[in-house]
């Protein structure tokens, strides 16, 4: 007799990714390895047997409609014809006869069957020569892989027909993965990898939903429906919790919604300290359907537009056209207010598919963002063209990703002006004056910060990347995840001294990393005099409330002080102190337990 495991209650901690408690299930996306089994069966279990296969066609066929409808929804006409050719596959009349051949003659169970003849199909369409044919060899792939789970009885990856609201536990999310999951199905994310500004991280903020990552094994040890808390705010996931946890934190979830609650009267107020002095707080999104939450949480523009994210939900470079409607929609929403556009950051964790897939050792240090747009100059005039064309109302500005020298800049700056030329020949509207601006995420950036100022009109410290590139510390990695610090003399140092680079200059800097909704280092970002501080649209009001508690005059000298630390515990534990003395009405909702007690 099989005995039922014991739930005991299980304590896991990870990396917090994304503020916030859910109590809730969980839906275990597992990676769909098939494991095949052949099974003899008897003469009179045959017809069973093939009932049993009809049936996961049936099935198999629900949930592919089920996904066409709603990529249909979120995406567009073209990607949900893609299933379309699955469905088709499905419905192929030889494969169904020549497998429920197979079950008879062989007598073998159904995955069995489906599995070799799927096989057969499949290595002919790969062998051949037309291109087309190849790609359907990967349908072919798709659809089996699809049936056979329903034969096992297991759920699918993404369990899109469950209609009650689940917490996603999964091993690993893939961009285009995390992207095509219904926001209004999720409560909370648990990866098992992945690190603070991973792309599960930024997407499960975009999405306003707690996340833990960098779970090592958890995965492993959820089944679906088991019952879980994710506190987001902390880094912990508990699996069984007994009565008495769940208890403390309902109260933990309530206390912290009513925080949040608390803090929506701040929305129309300026992001301006207690003694006068402003910054603008603007908003991070990734996909054009988050920008509800720019105006709902008071931002002021975009200071981010993470454009790959459109790429990566359609699995191809969308055309001009298509690329123009998406920031059109952008551009014109947040107008009179701007939108700074970045130009495709792919590569590292978010992979490029088709044609682009490459095998790197280091892929944050391989072929990444500006370096593939200056690689592939047609693409890249295309994006461009689409954002030129976006801006025609005056409100678009263009930032370039993970600039290392001059001369990308320089090369950059050319293709927008062969973009403008071409949309010219064209007779199509742009805004001729577009400000160009790139980030600065690269230690050889910050220190070459004087000559790029001259050529450019804005910089955006970016501090995902910026932290990974100084510290040599792996974003995404879990492992060295406590190496991966904010705090870190160096990190401070960089900053400082490209918003003094930039002011020296007359430009104007903005921090669009993770960082700026530490509220932790908020004081310091402030106490330098940062001009913008862009971030996912939910955590505008309390980094703005913070910035409303303080005075500039306090923040600039505790900014002169942690600059003198030599040692990154030195420099948090000044920065929590200066929360503790000046903000202690708001310390315990926004500084993480362990800083508390
Ligand atoms: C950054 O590196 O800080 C940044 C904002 O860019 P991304 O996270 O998209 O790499
Ligand atoms: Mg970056």
């Amino acid at each position: 007799m099989v005995q039922e495991k014991a739930k005991q209650e299980t304590k896991f901690v990870g990396i917090a990714a994304s503020p916030g408690i859910a109590i809730g299930q969980a839906v275990v996306l597992r990676r769909e390895i098939i494991d095949v089994n052949h099974r003899t069966i008897k003469k009179n279990e045959i017809e069973d047997e093939i009932k049993r296969f009809g049936k996961a066609l049936k099935s198999a066929q629900g949930e592919l409609s089920d996904i066409k409808k709603r990529v249909l929804y979120k995406i567009g006409e073209k990607d949900a014809k893609l299933f379309d050719a699955h469905l088709l596959i499905l419905d192929d009349q030889i494969i169904i006869d020549q497998t429920e051949q197979k079950i008879r003659a062989e007598r073998c169970n159904a995955e069995w069957a489906y599995f070799d003849i799927m096989k057969t199909f499949h290595d002919s369409l790969f062998k051949s020569e037309d291109e087309y044919l190849k790609e359907r060899a990967v349908d072919i792939l798709d659809v089996k892989r699809r049936v056979i789970r329903n034969l096992m009885g297991d759920k699918p990856c993404f369990d899109l027909s469950s209609r009650s609201l689940r917490i996603v536990v999964s091993h690993q999310l893939t961009p285009s993965q995390t992207v095509l999951l219904d926001r209004n199905a999720i409560l909370a994310f648990a990866v098992n990898l992945g690190g603070r500004t991973s792309h599960v991280a930024i997407l499960s903020k975009g999405l306003e939903k707690p996340a833990v990552v960098g779970l090592k094994d958890f995965a492993g040890h959820v089944e679906n429906g088991d019952r879980l808390i994710v506190d987001g705010t902390n880094g912990i996931v508990i699996l069984h919790p007994v009565k008495k946890t769940l208890l403390n934190y309902r109260k933990l979830q309530e206390k912290h919604q009513k925080f949040l609650h608390d803090l929506l009267p701040v929305k129309k107020l300026p992001a301006k300290t207690l003694d006068g002095h402003t910054l603008q707080l603007a908003a991070n999104i990734e996909l054009p359907s988050e920008i509800g939450s720019v105006k709902q949480y008071g931002a002021k523009g975009v200071g981010l537009f993470r454009t790959e994210y459109i790429y990566l939900s359609r699995e191809e470079f969308p055309a001009e056209d298509d690329q123009f409607k998406e920031y059109k929609k952008v551009a014109d929403e947040v107008y009179p207010n701007s939108v700074i556009i970045r130009t495709f950051d792919l590569g590292g964790d978010r992979l490029l598919i088709g044609d682009l897939k490459i095998d790197e050792q280091n892929p944050f240090l391989g072929w990444r963002s500006i370096r593939i747009s200056l690689d592939l100059p047609e693409l890249f005039i295309t994006q461009l063209k689409a954002i030129l064309r976006s801006s025609y109302r005056q409100n678009v500005r263009i930032m370039f990703p993970m600039i290392s020298s001059v001369d990308e800049v320089l090369r950059s700056k050319e293709l927008v002006q062969k973009a403008m030329e071409q949309l010219k020949q064209e007779g199509k509207e742009f805004d001729p004056h577009i400000e160009i601006g790139i980030m600065v995420e690269i230690p050889s950036t910050v220190l070459i910060a004087d000559h790029l100022a001259k050529i450019v009109d804005f910089f955006s410290i970016g501090t995902n990347d910026l932290i990974q590139y100084t510290l040599a510390v792996d974003r995404g990695n879990e492992r060295i995840a406590s190496l991966y610090t904010n705090y870190h003399p160096a990190i401070l140092k960089f900053i400082k001294q490209t918003v003094d680079v930039a002011h020296q200059n007359n430009i104007w800097t903005g921090l669009c990393g993770e960082m700026a909704t530490d509220s932790i280092i908020v004081p310091f970002l402030v106490g330098i005099g940062i001009d913008e501080l862009s971030m996912t649209p939910a955590a505008i009001p309390e980094v703005k409330k913070m910035i409303r508690s303080i005075r500039f005059n306090s923040a600039k000298r505790l900014a002169d002080e942690v600059l003198q630390f030599p040692r990154t515990e030195q420099v948090k534990n000044e920065l929590v102190l200066f929360i503790k003395k000046n903000l202690p009405q708001i310390a315990e909702v926004v500084l993480p337990r362990e800083e508390i007690v």
